[in-house]
């Protein structure tokens, strides 16, 4: 399988199809090769609906992709500690999965015009079986994490899917810090659907999603019975800065772990990293110095986040720092450095913006709860 002028690519989900487009667009054949029966693959997920505060312009002038066509920029964004809440500035919302509206359809949609062939159910149980210069993308993957020797953790959470029948909140985007994950808890509206999940790389008890559901009742109104548990979900762990060449095979998206070490963004991770493993098939040397110097901070802002969420009450060290922007608000700018594709004026603009004519007193008044929660 493959030949001079054909390239495999396993995995079709965000990274295998940004890559496969840019290659067809070179002229260049091109072959997916995808387990699931159909578009959307890791089912347990999607439909299912993805945050980022990506940066627009910067990656559709960089990609060539007609990103904005694929992302619909939300409206409103908050961020709860407990029940508190933090204004952000919106973020990007973007839909995965088999349905019309999902970026999954649009960037098969795409490929297939340019006569990229798919081959859905085909499962690959050792990717080196496949020829040398394959582009593996196959997201979280456990038996490719093991091929590529990428030490992964075993994720636990709740996700749920429902239907949306308040109209008003399509494009709203929330997030809670709290002391039941040490990673993140997420809920977001759009297409007539909300979406949300309870994820951590440690274990997640059934006590965790009682204290969840509690604050989600408190801050948004919502009440939801009909949660999934996700158990045993690979994901990568290291310190490392993403890879792209292993063995002679081309990594791309969460394979790779281009995945941000803040927040455990991927989208835009996936993307770029499509890209640059589509540049790879023809320069390897040039595409893997591009994704060293997109990732040129990764490790930092791996090591320092790591051991912040590690900290005991790291929920209340966020507090203080979405209380105090004057402090902190640099640090988080020179941290988005190491990620690419990222909005690095996000945290500021979050963090100015909640004190948006907020007084000495009000900023006190935060801080003792700090003590309470
Ligand atoms: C539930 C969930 C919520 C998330 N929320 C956010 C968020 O809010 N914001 C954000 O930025 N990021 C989020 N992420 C992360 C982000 O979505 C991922 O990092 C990104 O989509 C990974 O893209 P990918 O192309 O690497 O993998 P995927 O898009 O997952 O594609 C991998 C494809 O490879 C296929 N495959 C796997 N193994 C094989 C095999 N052996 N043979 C053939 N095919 C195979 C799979 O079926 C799948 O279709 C979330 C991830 C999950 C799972």
């Amino acid at each position: 399988m493959g030949t001079e002028k054909e390239t495999v690519v396993l995995g079709a989900g965000l990274a295998g199809m940004v890559a496969s487009i840019i290659l067809a667009r070179e002229g260049r054949e091109v072959r997916v090769l995808e387990s699931a029966k159909g578009l959307g693959g890791n089912s347990p997920f999607h439909p299912s609906l993805h945050a980022t505060p990506i940066d627009m312009d910067k990656v559709a002038a960089w990609t060539g992709l007609d990103t904005n066509r694929m992302f619909t920029l939300g409206n409103v964004s908050e961020t709860f500690i407990g029940t508190q809440v933090f204004y952000q500035k919106p973020m990007y919302i973007v839909e995965r999965g088999n349905r019309s509206t999902a970026i999954d359809t649009y960037l098969f949609e795409e490929a297939e015009k340019l006569g990229v062939a798919f081959e859905f159910g085909h499962h690959v149980k050792d990717p080196k079986e496949l020829p040398k210069g394959s582009i593996i993308a196959t997201g979280y993957h456990p038996s490719m994490y093991k091929a590529f020797n990428m030490p992964c953790a075993k994720g636990e959470g709740y996700n749920l899917i429902a239907e949306n029948d308040d109209p008003s909140l399509e494009g709203n985007v929330y997030s809670w810090i709290a002391p039941y994950t040490k990673d993140y808890a997420y809920g977001c509206v759009l297409n007539g659907m909300r979406y949300l999940l309870l994820f951590s790389r440690f274990s997640m008890p059934k006590e965790a999603l009682d204290q969840f559901q509690k604050d989600l009742k408190a801050t948004l109104g919502w009440e939801h019975d009909n949660w999934g548990a996700i158990r045993n979900h690979p994901y990568p762990w290291t310190f490392k800065r993403p890879k792209l060449l292993v063995d002679g095979y081309i990594l791309a998206g969460a394979a790779g772990n281009n995945i941000d070490p803040m927040g455990g963004f991927g989208i835009h991770g996936a993307i770029l990293s499509g890209v640059i493993a589509a540049r790879a098939v023809s320069s390897p040397e040039k595409a893997a110095e591009e994704l060293k110097r997109l990732n040129k901070r990764f490790t930092v802002a791996a090591v320092t986040f790591e051991s912040l969420k590690r900290m005991p009450a790291s929920a209340r060290f966020y507090r203080i720092v979405l209380s105090y922007p004057e402090l902190f608000g640099p640090m988080m700018f020179l941290m988005g450095r190491g990620i690419p594709g990222y909005d690095r004026n996000w945290c500021t603009e979050v963090i100015n913006g909640y004190h948006k004519g907020r007084g000495l007193g009000e900023r006190l008044s935060d801080m003792k709860k700090i003590f309470t929660y």
